[in-house]
């Protein structure tokens, strides 16, 4: 039977872990955001990491190693550790190949966890479905609860294609449904998702913490948006339409040009000043996101305006967003979206799809302008106010910046450490201390 966690404070209502282990299987939090499988999820357990540590709860985050060259552990910051684990072949594989590689995962994780001198987790905190295959197996063998957030669901993204994805497969359905009904806790990110945790999954409303992701609110900052775009090599008068992500059919940026072209359209005499930037590196295996994209700029007669940016870092991100007249997130599916509320932390209003997380995101005809479906004229015709009505796009650039600085981090920590309490508390409840 397993004994209670080792370094666990035993009062009901205080119980908190020193030390956690988290699980990213399929991409690391060393890896750059904005391309390939690096996005938001990167974001989260990284800036999550840093900020429990900060708080005296140590973290190691668990991944599979993609490089022979990588030590089997980085310290990524005071308190975080990076536990590369090998298993499977080196280099990247698809999502789909990575449920093949799970028991040498699990087998490494424990490995590592016995080898190590610094004493046990008190919780495992698993981080899309197959870390939380993972994270379960490692949980049970620790004795310890498991909290899982899902960060994006298979049942929710196969109802909201874009036209030509592939469907998530049956067996991630069926993973996450193991999860729902294991996991001593889920985190949702908004109350929309802890409803479809519910509708769709059949969770127990009771085990389920909403805890809203943050953002950065050192490095998301607002600025004279004249120097952000000198910053850019671009002219004082630009109107810059933003895309930042992943670039990936789900993400839409093919809707941001197309709308260009109309806005373009309807008003031609835009064209000298049109800058429309985007931002990220291609996602998915096989597909050419990128190439398509400036094929498509082609094909619509905008590829002078049209600018594919590599990923850049976050502090060259807050420039993109400073200088931007708008960032537009015109996804299908989004679990959050991270990058709607870092423009409005550096000012920018945002003008995004009615989707997932977005509308907790932003603020709608307050922050940003949230549009119903993906016609590319709905998009113009509120790009076409953003840059010729500079009074209102700047009223809603300032309620950004009131929006987004009640999303800190340091409230999503505060969220995230009740929720490990809810989950330490069930455990216990369900396991005798000794
Ligand atoms: N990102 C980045 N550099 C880039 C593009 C994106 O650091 O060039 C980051 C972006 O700032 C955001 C994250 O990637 O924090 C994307 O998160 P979001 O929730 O918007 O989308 P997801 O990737 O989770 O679908």
């Amino acid at each position: 039977m397993a004994s209670q966690t080792p370094g666990t404070e035993c009062q009901i209502g205080t119980a908190r872990p020193r030390r956690i282990a988290a699980i990213s299987l399929h991409t690391s939090p060393l890896d750059q955001p904005g391309t390939g499988d690096a996005g938001g999820m990167n974001v989260y357990v990284v800036e999550v990491a840093k900020r429990l540590a900060g708080r005296g709860v140590a973290v190691d985050v668990f991944t599979r190693a993609t490089s022979f060259e990588q030590p089997p552990e980085v310290e990524m910051a005071p308190g975080v550790t990076v536990r590369n684990i090998a298993a499977g072949p080196y280099g990247r594989l698809d999502k789909t190949a990575l449920s093949r590689y799970l028991c040498p995962f699990v087998h490494g994780v424990l490995r590592a966890e016995a080898e190590n001198l610094s004493g046990h987790y008190d919780l495992v905190h698993a981080h899309y479905w197959l870390s939380g295959q993972a994270g379960w197996s490692a949980a049970r063998e620790w004795g310890v609860p498991l909290v899982h957030s899902m960060h994006t669901m298979a049942r929710v993204k196969n109802m909201s294609l874009a036209e030509g994805d592939t469907p998530e497969p049956e067996e991630r359905v069926k993973g996450e449904d193991a999860l729902v009904a294991l996991a001593d806790r889920l985190v949702a990110n908004t109350d929309d998702e802890a409803a479809q945790l519910v509708n769709y999954y059949g969770a127990d409303p009771n085990r389920i913490s909403t805890v809203f992701p943050g953002v950065d609110l050192e490095t998301f900052t607002p600025g004279p948006r004249a120097r952000a775009l000198r910053r850019l090599g671009l002219p004082a008068d630009t109107a810059l339409l933003l895309f930042v992500g992943r670039v990936q059919r789900l993400k839409a940026p093919d809707v941001l040009l197309r709308a260009s072209a109309r806005l373009l359209e309807t008003a031609p005499h835009l064209r000298d000043r049109l800058v429309v930037a985007v931002v990220g590196g291609q996602s998915g295996s096989g597909c050419a996101e990128p190439d398509l994209l400036s094929d498509l700029a082609r094909s619509l007669g905008i590829a002078d305006v049209v600018r594919l940016e590599p990923p850049r870092s976050r502090a060259e991100l807050a420039h993109y967003y400073r200088a931007a007249t708008a960032t537009v997130v015109p996804s299908y599916s989004e679990s959050f979206g991270l990058v709607a509320v870092e423009s409005q932390a550096c000012g920018t209003p945002v003008v995004a799809a009615n989707v997932g997380g977005l509308p907790t995101a932003v603020h709608d005809g307050v922050s940003g302008v949230l549009i119903d479906g993906h016609d590319p004229d709905d998009y113009a015709r509120v790009l076409h106010r953003m840059v010729t009505e500079p009074a209102w796009r700047d009223r809603m650039g300032a309620a950004g910046v009131r929006h987004a600085s009640g999303l800190s981090w340091e409230a999503t920590v505060d969220g995230l450490l009740d929720a490990y309490r809810g989950a330490l508390e069930r455990c216990r409840l369900t396991v005798p201390c000794p």
